[in-house]
């Protein structure tokens, strides 16, 4: 405890004592009740005018005190909070049935756990912000809880007088951006930015610019969204504490705001160029993470899925065409597309690889154009996944984009693909007593 922040407490005893004790010795008193014996500085105080017989009544009432100053098994407290959380539960209490309300309140110096012991008439609501007087705080599992009990007086006040934004979070997770999962609470993570870009989003009927990118460590990449302007330049090194996780279409991503701390750090870590290489990631681990963005894949190709080859389009809504009806805008004319839809088996899992019209053409040689030729000959487009088959299964391939999860388990929307090795006879015969093996 820093001296200045004692000094007025300190004078504030010294008066209520008259000259009975010096300024000195109220202070290391006062010092060694709040260090050695955990006492808040209110009950620290009063302590210390009652046992050299001052005046206390001028330390009993109307103290306010912060949530962080609380202390367990303190009988009276007094303080204004913010609901964060209101639940409702039938207890058992001596046999009989009896409602009770927990939760946690905040403020800015900490969050804690409550309970209601008798919340008849007293109607508690999420994000109520309350003046409570008489209440009594006990210890549970090494934390600090506050329990109002049947003395209590509570009073709503402005919600205005603490904001949910101002209300303390715990210290942030530090994290790689590989550990990083949804709904982790604050997270720190030290990483280059890859890219910014600005967009123009409307906000509660306020239009606002957002930046957003890809940031990536040695672990991984990710994408941010950063709700503040904090400068942001391609190639930066940043430390983000405060920054909270949140999956957005399947995918964890960053986002931060004002209330994060963002600086520039100057050490040694992976350049732009290194980290945008794009370095294989078992598939087990983009699992464990619930999704990632920017994964690169080595794997087997082990199923070419139905649905691959040459399709039809909706000209409304692109879904692709089952005999000609869209599930949407039914009967359409549509327009042909190609595409491959394959499992790639890594051998710690596997991904459902949606590869679009150009990769298509690359990785098997041939053009929409000529599909749809050797379609009309052979009257039907049976053969595109035929071919499909020939030249994919159970060939190695490196695959990179976007992994979504669900409860299907993981998709990717391949932005690039290439075939590795050339497929002899050994080599399938080689992964199909791998893959009998492994199964
Ligand atoms: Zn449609």
């Amino acid at each position: 405890m820093e001296e200045n922040k004692l000094a007025p407490h300190v004078q504030e005893i010294a008066r209520a004592l008259g000259d009975k004790l010096s300024e000195e010795e109220i202070e290391a008193e006062l010092r060694s009740y709040i260090e050695k014996y955990k006492l808040s500085i209110p009950v620290a105080k009063k302590t210390i005018v009652k046992k050299h017989g001052g005046d206390t009544s001028g330390f009993s009432a109307g103290f306010q005190r912060k949530l962080g100053e609380l202390r367990p098994n303190e009988p009276n407290v007094d303080f204004v909070a913010r609901v964060l959380t209101a639940n409702d539960k039938i207890i058992d209490a001596r046999g009989e049935k009896k409602k009770i309300v927990y939760g946690l309140f905040g403020d800015e110096s900490a969050t804690l756990p409550y309970t209601v012991w008798e919340p008849e008439g007293l109607e508690l609501d999420k994000g109520d912000v309350i003046s409570v007087k008489g209440a009594y705080t006990k210890e549970y599992k090494g934390r600090v809880e506050v329990h109002l009990g049947n003395r209590v007086t509570v009073r709503k006040e402005d919600p205005a007088t603490i904001e949910a934004s101002d209300v303390a979070q715990g210290p942030p997770k530090i994290v790689t951006i590989g550990q990083i999962r949804d709904s982790m609470g604050f997270v720190e993570v030290k990483a280059r930015i890859l890219s910014v870009e600005t967009r123009d989003v409307t906000v509660q009927g306020e239009s606002k610019t957002i930046y957003s990118g890809t940031l990536a460590d040695e672990s991984g990449k990710i994408q941010y969204t950063a709700w503040t302007d904090f400068k942001l330049k391609e190639g930066e090194l940043l430390k983000i504490s405060r920054g909270t996780v949140k999956s957005w279409r399947g995918i964890p991503q960053l986002n931060f705001d004002e209330r994060a701390d963002v600086q520039r750090v100057k050490e040694k870590f992976p350049t732009v160029e290194e980290l945008s290489k794009t370095s294989v990631t078992p598939l087990s681990d983009v699992a464990g993470r619930g999704g990632a963005a920017g994964v690169s894949v080595r794997g087997t190709v082990i199923e070419v899925r139905d649905g691959s080859g040459l399709i039809m389009r909706c000209p409304e809504c692109k879904r692709a065409l089952q005999k000609g009806t869209c599930k949407i805008h039914g009967q359409v004319e549509g327009y042909p597309d190609l595409r491959i839809k394959a499992v790639i088996d890594d051998g710690t899992g596997s991904v459902s690889a949606i590869f679009g019209r150009e990769l298509t053409e690359k990785l098997m040689g041939f053009s929409l154009e000529e599909c749809m030729e050797r379609a009309r000959q052979a009257m039907n487009s049976e053969g595109i996944k035929d071919s499909m088959d020939d030249a994919l299964l159970f060939r190695t391939i490196d695959a990179s984009g976007n992994v979504t999860a669900d409860t299907y388990g993981l998709s990717m929307i391949t932005k690039e693909a290439e075939l590795k090795t050339p497929k002899t006879k050994q080599d399938i015969e080689k992964l199909l007593v791998e893959l009998e093996e492994s199964r």
